[in-house]
């Protein structure tokens, strides 16, 4: 279970930022849903609430189609820290 070892607590970051609506152009706010290759976190891992991933899910398709975000990262292309060009 070392995977899970990287989520600790279980609740909803948005919840807790007192998140009402996720803009894809905020991309600051898919840190907590985006995994190092780009790809949306499932809820179970993130802890996420259901309101929150849809959101989530809806704005990151949303950054994807206007090439905010890519949609599959090269092997070769893969970084430490994916949120570092994010900023
Ligand atoms: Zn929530």
């Amino acid at each position: 279970m070392a995977e899970r070892r990287k989520f600790k607590k279980r609740y909803c970051k948005y919840c807790e930022a007192k998140v009402e609506f996720i803009d894809y152009k905020d991309l600051a706010m898919f840190k907590f849903s985006l995994s190092e290759r780009f790809k949306i976190m499932p809820r179970r891992l993130t802890g996420n609430c259901k309101k929150h991933q849809e959101m989530v899910t809806v704005a990151i398709k949303r950054a994807r189609q206007t090439a905010l975000i890519p949609y599959i990262v090269d092997r070769k292309n893969v970084v430490e820290n994916p949120f570092e060009f994010i900023k």
